[in-house]
């Protein structure tokens, strides 16, 4: 069987026994049969009973990883369970902020997040209102896709409707970009970002760029991890 990769979302900084991943039980439903098929490791994960051992292996990632200086700003994009590797980015700031000494200049640590409804799959919202509370996040923007309650948005409307501050912090102050979730979310943000450079260049009359993202990714500051299934 192949194997499944899954984000760590705690901070083995802030306890380095514990290791947590955040997923939730894929099931598609079968229009051919009265069955409907559970994705196999996302079940038996569901189902293991507390105590269990499991094989695994940690994989260092040396790319979706926190810029050194504490300074550069930082922009976290995720739907859905892409929220996970966000959440050992947070634990990280708070220890960054327990420890810091007074001349420390922490940049802007924004997160924008999509989820279907705030009842039903809004994965850690006390925890991120309380950090916002704390100011650790500097800016959260949520996008509800299927509550009706909220007008129906994704992550990208709320990125469109930020666009001067991703443009000043991306172009002015060398901010790194990370992107996490399913493919197919992962490809709308990439082109509603060529969208917003593309209105900033056209701002200060210069030529669309398509090769921004690109450049961003050459220079080590637009950061993906993308699921597939
Ligand atoms: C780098 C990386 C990081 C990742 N991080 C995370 C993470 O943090 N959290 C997370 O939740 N996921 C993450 N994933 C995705 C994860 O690895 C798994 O792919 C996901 O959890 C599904 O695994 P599964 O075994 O439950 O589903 P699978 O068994 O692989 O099934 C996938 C889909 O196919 C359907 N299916 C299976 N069998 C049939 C069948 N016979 N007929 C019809 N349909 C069928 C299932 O219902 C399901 O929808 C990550 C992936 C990558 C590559």
């Amino acid at each position: 069987m192949k194997s499944r990769f899954y984000s760590i979302s705690s901070c083995l900084n802030k306890d380095k026994n514990e290791l947590e991943i955040t997923f939730g039980v894929l099931k598609n439903e079968s229009i051919f049969a009265d069955s409907s098929h559970y994705g196999v490791c996302t079940k038996f994960l569901a189902d293991s009973p507390i105590g269990i051992v499991m094989p695994a292996e940690i994989i260092q990632s040396n790319k979706f990883i926190l810029p050194d200086d504490l300074s550069v700003p930082v922009i976290m994009i995720g739907t859905g369970t892409g929220i996970a590797p966000f959440r050992s980015f947070w634990a990280q700031r708070e220890l960054d902020y327990q420890n810091r000494i007074n001349s420390d200049r922490f940049g802007d640590f924004i997160l924008f997040y999509g989820c279907r409804a705030k009842n039903k799959d809004f994965l850690y919202m006390k925890e991120i209102e309380a950090l916002k509370d704390r100011q650790i996040l500097s800016e959260f923007h949520i996008a509800f896709s299927r509550d009706i309650n909220f007008p129906k948005e994704y992550v990208q409307d709320k990125l469109w409707e930020n666009s001067d501050k991703i443009v000043e912090l991306v172009v002015n102050k060398k901010a790194h970009i990370f992107v996490c979730g399913r493919s197919q979310m992962a490809s709308g943000v990439a082109e509603k970002l060529k969208v917003i450079f593309s209105k900033h260049l056209k701002l200060l009359g210069k030529d669309q760029d398509d090769t921004f993202i690109q450049k961003l990714k050459n220079e080590n500051r637009y950061h993906e991890d993308i699921f597939n299934s």
